[in-house]
C-alpha cells in the first residue's frame, strides 16, 4: 500500500523553511520536488513545490538533465535516443548532443555487459537536492547542513535483506514537527503484540509509507523521528537513495 499525492496543506509552523530550502537565500522562485523532468506526462496532480533562488534553480537544471539521461541510457543501453524509451529523455538527448556525448564517453563494459561511469559530484547534487525538498516540504526540516550519511546506487545492489529493510514502511515512534504533511499522512494502525506474560494486547502505532508520485517512475519516504532526518528515494525502480541527518 503507497500514498498517492494527496494536496496537504502545511499547517506546521513555515519560518524554518522560509527563502531557499536548498542555500537559504531569498525564494526568488518555486521549485517541482521531484522536478518534472524526473517524471513522464501526464504529470501528477498536487505535485510539491518549495521555495528556491534563482540561482539554485538553474545550477540544478543541468545535472538533473545529465541525471535523468544517464539512467535512461543505462536502462535502455545505450545513448541513442532511437533506443531511450522516455520520450521526455529522447527529446533531450536529441536537443543536446553535448550531453550525449558526454554520456557516451563513459560507457564502458563491465562483465560483458554496457555500464556507465557516473559523475559522481553531479548525482550528488541531484540527489542531495531532492532530498532537502521532501524534508523541507515533507516535515518542515530545513536540512541545509551537509547530510550525516549519504548513499545512492542501483536498488539491486544492496543485499535482499537491505533491500527489504529500505524499502520497508516506517513504524514512527515519535511525532514529528506537528503539523507537518508528513504527520497528516500517518495511518494509526492497532497491532497486537503477546506481552512477556503471554497475555495479547493492542498496540497503536502510526505507520509512515512510501508516497508514489508516479508509478514505475518516482517515489520516496520522510521520515523525522525526534529530529533524525531519513529520506529515501527510489527513480524508473533502479536507482535507490538514502540520505540522512541528525543520526
Ligand atoms: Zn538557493
Amino acid at each position: 500500500m503507497l500514498y498517492t499525492m494527496d494536496q496537504l496543506n502545511n499547517l506546521a509552523d513555515n519560518r524554518l523553511i522560509n527563502g531557499c530550502v536548498y542555500c537559504g537565500g531569498s525564494a526568488q522562485t518555486r521549485d517541482h520536488v521531484p522536478s518534472k523532468c524526473l517524471l513522464e506526462r501526464p504529470y501528477p496532480t498536487n505535485l510539491p513545490v518549495v521555495g528556491c533562488c534563482n540561482t539554485c534553480n538553474q545550477d540544478f537544471s543541468k545535472d538533473e538533465q545529465y541525471f535523468v539521461c544517464l539512467i535512461e541510457s543505462v536502462l535502455c543501453g545505450s545513448t541513442d535516443p532511437e533506443k531511450i524509451k522516455r520520450y521526455s529523455v529522447a527529446k533531450m538527448m536529441r536537443n543536446s548532443p553535448a550531453l550525449r556525448k558526454r554520456i557516451e564517453s563513459s560507457k564502458t563494459e563491465v562483465n560483458g555487459q554496457i555500464a556507465f561511469v557516473p559523475e559522481i559530484d553531479r548525482i550528488n547534487n541531484v540527489m542531495l537536492k531532492l532530498a532537502r525538498g521532501h524534508a523541507a516540504f515533507e516535515l518542515s526540516q530545513p536540512c541545509r547542513e551537509q547530510p550525516d550519511h549519504f548513499w545512492w546506487g542501483p536498488l539491486s545492489l544492496l543485499p535482499e535483506e537491505n533491500q527489504e529493510a529500505f524499502n520497508s514502511v516506517h513504524f514512527q515512534k515519535v511525532f514529528g514537527e506537528v503539523g507537518s504533511r508528513n504527520l497528516q499522512r500517518l495511518m494509526v494502525t492497532e497491532m497486537t503484540q503477546a506481552s512477556e506474560s503471554g497475555d495479547r494486547q493492542n498496540i497503536r502505532m502510526l505507520i509512515n509509507d512510501w508516497v508514489d508520485v508516479q508509478d514505475d517512475q518516482y517515489r520516496f519516504i520522510a521520515i523525522d523521528d525526534m529530529g533524525q532526518i531519513v529520506i529515501r528515494i527510489v527513480v524508473a525502480e533502479y536507482f535507490a537513495c538514502e540520505v540522512a541527518w541528525g543520526i
